[in-house]
């Protein structure tokens, strides 16, 4: 059997958009599908059943974070990541890439690899495509990613010897923009040969910034290999919603129709139904967790701050109707989770990070519908915050 299968079931009539059904060795998820961010083999503060219950079916994982602690080398010994994390289902990591760009002490960069310094042992260590590809192989994901060159941010670049940034000129921009592109290239040949399993299936990656011309000559590359999937990497850094969304409505049609497409890190409500509607299958972001621990709540509506002093003795729940545990029967009021993270309490994290795990997969659900009943005004009047012109 294939490490991975992709069965489309219905394709929209007014857009690029199709839902379908990826099958993996740990089961199927549909699709248009959101995963939620498990950074450290963990979805902070959630057993993973709650995480299942929200409605994901598919999970992320960090390499960068699990190379460094516990090490890939140990979860393979715990018999991988599924087993190790309890989680039976599907599960992607990315490379390694992005965290090493964005995040680390980098000393080096070259035409082989990364350089950096361990934040947990300010030990050196040294990323290429075949070790990141080694360590994905040793935490055994579903779905694993290329080792790309990615440009932390447009006109930003870390400086070698500490995590100082400095602004590129357009120029700069244009050079180092370049020069990921080839390497990214270059390093996929690499990590298709480190490849070892052929129960995990290898996603090659599109660089090219927010230069189209670089994005096509990307893509064809990319494409040029048959992989089980491909993803769209080096959005959602700072680009803004226009040029995400140009960048993806040219790059989506460039990949193969056949195979899942994934926008990596994106992202918000709007930036999910419009690359939807461009033809993207696969979405993974921060933002539900990440903002729940904040005591930001996403609606439908829009973000509520259940910090804010309004909902001191308001007794609705964070959304009225939404079928969440946090929500379900007027179970937790505002009033309670703003008591909660006023003193610091683990479960007002944990409650709100629940019902934005479930907003988005609601959204994901309804978007699903909305393709396989070509109506899209459903979607529009049940998801305002989906729709809204900045
Ligand atoms: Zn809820």
């Amino acid at each position: 059997m294939a490490a991975l299968n992709f069965e489309i079931s219905h394709r929209s009539r007014d857009s690029a958009a199709r839902a379908g059904r990826v099958t993996t060795a740990h089961g199927s998820f549909d699709t248009p599908a959101f995963m939620p961010v498990g950074t450290k083999a963990s979805v902070k503060g959630l057993l993973p059943e709650l995480v299942a219950d929200t409605g994901a079916q598919i999970i992320l994982n960090n390499t960068y974070h699990l190379m460094l602690r516990p090490g890939t080398d140990l979860i393979a010994r715990r018999g991988g990541v599924h087993r190790f994390m309890n989680w039976a289902r599907p599960i992607l990591t990315d490379s390694g890439g992005f965290q090493v760009f964005s995040l680390a002490d980098i000393r080096n960069i070259d035409e082989e690899g990364v350089t950096f310094r361990s934040e947990v042992d300010g030990a050196e260590v040294r990323l290429t495509p075949k070790a990141s590809i080694e360590a994905q192989n040793q935490i055994g994901a579903d779905i694993i990613m290329a080792f790309d060159d990615c440009p932390p941010a447009q006109g930003q670049e870390p400086t070698a010897g500490g995590m100082l940034r400095h602004s590129l000129s357009p120029q700069e921009y244009a050079i180092r923009n370049r020069q990921a592109v080839g390497r990214t290239i270059r390093w996929l040949d690499l990590c298709v040969q480190a490849h070892r399993r052929d129960d995990q299936a290898l996603f090659g990656i599109v660089q090219g910034g927010t230069d189209l011309e670089l994005r096509s000559y990307c893509a064809e590359a990319v494409a040029g290999l048959d992989l089980p999937g491909y993803a769209i990497g080096g959005v959602a850094v700072g680009e803004g919603f226009d040029q995400m969304i140009e960048i993806v409505r040219h790059t989506a049609p460039l990949l193969p129709d056949s195979k899942p497409r994934y926008l990596m890190g994106v992202g918000y409500e709007r930036d999910i139904v419009e690359a939807v509607r461009a033809g993207v299958d696969m979405f993974d972001c921060v933002l539900p967790t990440r903002n729940g621990r904040n005591a930001n709540a996403f609606t439908r509506t829009g973000p509520m701050r259940l910090r804010n002093s309004c909902y001191m003795e308001d007794d609705r729940p964070i959304e009225e109707g939404c079928d969440c545990r946090a929500c379900a029967g007027g179970a937790y009021s505002r009033a309670y989770l703003r008591h909660l993270f006023q003193a610091g309490e683990m479960l007002g994290p944990i409650l709100v990070s629940l019902h934005n795990l479930r907003h988005f997969q609601r959204l994901m659900l309804d978007i699903r519908a909305a393709i396989r009943d070509d109506d899209w005004s459903f979607l529009r009047s049940r998801w305002p915050v989906a729709f809204v012109t900045a």
